[in-house]
């Protein structure tokens, strides 16, 4: 099975802090959303450092 990081759009504030954290540029700020491409492998980096828990890692 594999994991993938999903975010919550209505509680992301677009802060950019799990872009940073992100080693495998699987996460990018667009316009209106965060966007998880497909290479996320869902380790959680991300998940740990949002301030706002809007982001969970869940099985595709
Ligand atoms: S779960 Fe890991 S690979 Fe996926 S977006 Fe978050 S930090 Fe990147
Ligand atoms: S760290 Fe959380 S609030 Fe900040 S952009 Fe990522 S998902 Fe949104």
């Amino acid at each position: 099975m594999k994991k993938r990081a999903v975010v919550d759009r209505k509680k992301c504030a677009y802060c950019g802090a799990c872009v940073a954290v992100c080693n495998l540029d699987a996460n990018e700020l667009v316009e209106t959303y965060l966007e998880i491409k497909e290479n996320c492998t869902g380790c959680g980096a991300c998940a740990k450092v949002c301030p706002l828990g809007a982001l969970s890692i869940e099985e595709v």
